[in-house]
């Protein structure tokens, strides 16, 4: 079987293969990239809003838009010309746009998807994470996202011998601006790390993706989901400040 057919076959394999009901925590069968991510915001956060489910936030609402906004230009293609576009071998890197991930960590498939992901002859040179939020900084759960996606695209057997991996945080602000849609944005060319207009302001970094440090976060996250411990609050009150679960929360800080 050549490359591109190994990585579609065992993608096709997990996502074809999962039960609407599992033995993980609340019932589910696997755990979305997303929600690791979460853990590491507050799990007892994640814990609550699968309990006590509510309307999207205008954070969420304004996150998706925006993600849309960056892709709105891009030309759909199927997820398996992405992985055989992903291998060719190229002068230039290629960039891969809502690029489903799904790999299996001790026996529990992982799902993603990845904001933009370059790809040079199979080989993953930066998966690309975005965010809209109403704070121009860079938190640990956005590193352990962009981490994963890395991770899991080097499970799902692309090459990660350069990854890197960068996180572009703008404000909600930016969520409809055209020049996300063209890609015109100065924080998109990689020479500056900010940029400010009239509209909103945006930086952007870039990282070392470490194969090991990512398994490690992944494996104390999938104890949760296991039930092997229960969820862990956070300890910053100003988390707990913003919380929407903060009421009904009996580790709340505030
Ligand atoms: S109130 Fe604090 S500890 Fe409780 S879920 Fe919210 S952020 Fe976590």
């Amino acid at each position: 079987m050549d490359w591109a057919k190994q990585i579609i076959v065992a993608y096709d394999s997990i996502m074809s293969n999962l039960p609407s009901a599992g033995t993980l925590r609340f019932g589910r069968s696997m755990v979305s990239v997303s929600d690791v991510a979460k853990q590491y915001y507050c799990e007892k956060a994640l814990e609550l809003g699968y309990k006590y489910p509510t309307a999207p936030t205008e954070v969420m609402v304004k996150g998706k838009a925006g993600h849309e906004k960056v892709t709105e230009l891009a030309t759909p293609v199927s997820h398996e010309q992405c992985i055989r576009d992903a291998l060719k071998m190229k002068k230039e890197a290629i960039a891969i746009y809502e690029f489903g991930v799904a790999w299996k960590h001790n026996g529990i498939p992982i799902i993603g998807r990845v904001d933009e992901a370059w790809f040079k002859g199979g080989n993953v040179e930066l998966v690309g994470e975005r965010k809209f939020t109403n704070r121009l900084a860079i938190y640990s759960d956005y590193h352990i996202q962009a981490q994963l996606y890395c991770l899991g695209l080097g499970r799902m057997g692309f090459g990660l011998q350069e990854a890197q991996y960068s996180i572009t945080v703008f404000l909600r602000s930016c969520h409809d601006c055209p020049q996300l849609a063209l890609q015109m944005c100065p924080v998109f060319n990689g020479k500056t790390q900010s940029y400010k207009c009239d509209v909103g302001e945006c930086i952007t970094r870039k990282y070392s993706f470490s194969d090991a440090e990512t398994t490690n976060e992944l494996d104390w996250a999938l104890d949760y989901w296991i039930g092997r411990r229960e969820a862990i609050p956070t300890r910053k009150r100003n988390k707990c400040l913003a919380c929407r679960y903060a009421e009904v929360c009996e580790s709340s800080l505030c």
